[in-house]
């Protein structure tokens, strides 16, 4: 069975940046279990799966348009440091969740002085290239219920 929307599909992969770091990847023996066609992997990852079967190996590079978009240097910002009341300590690198036009947002603190503190709404990842080497575990059709929830039931996926 191929991939293609509506397909339950189990991959094992490893996430590296342009410099060969490994930023994320699967667990041994548990693969990640996704919906093919709506929206639960970036685009980048999906085109390059749709048609593989069980067993294929897929090397993709996939730019900031296709992954977590380019970076946004307007999306970093230097916000009085009274904004945190009630956060005892603020350092860089920490990460809060913050109510935008969007929806909810995770920004991150790049820099800390008395009166300033400056953030970034950037994805993490936004502006990275990146480089997936994925094994395609298995393909099966999703379920009814899988379809109208839009995303993985049982095992590796949502327990209710
Ligand atoms: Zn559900």
């Amino acid at each position: 069975m191929q991939i293609a929307a509506d397909k339950v599909v189990s991959i094992d992969y490893t996430l590296r940046n342009d410099a060969g770091e490994v930023l994320d990847q699967s667990a041994p023996d548990s693969p990640l279990h996704y919906l093919h066609g709506h929206g639960n992997l970036i685009p980048g990852l999906e085109s390059a799966l749709v048609g593989k079967s069980q067993g294929d190996q897929v090397d993709a590079v996939i730019p900031p348009a296709e992954a977590y978009g380019e970076f946004d240097a307007g999306l970093v910002q230097v916000v009085p440091r009274e904004m945190f009341q009630g956060v005892d300590t603020i350092e860089p690198g920490m990460q809060f969740q913050a109510q935008s036009g969007q929806g909810m947002q995770i920004i991150t603190v790049k820099e800390v002085n008395d009166e300033n503190v400056t953030v970034d709404a950037n994805h993490q990842l936004a502006g990275e290239t990146l480089h997936f080497d994925v094994t395609v575990k298995d393909v099966r059709d999703a379920s009814a219920e899988e379809l109208s929830h839009g995303h993985v039931h049982g095992p590796g996926g949502h327990e209710h």
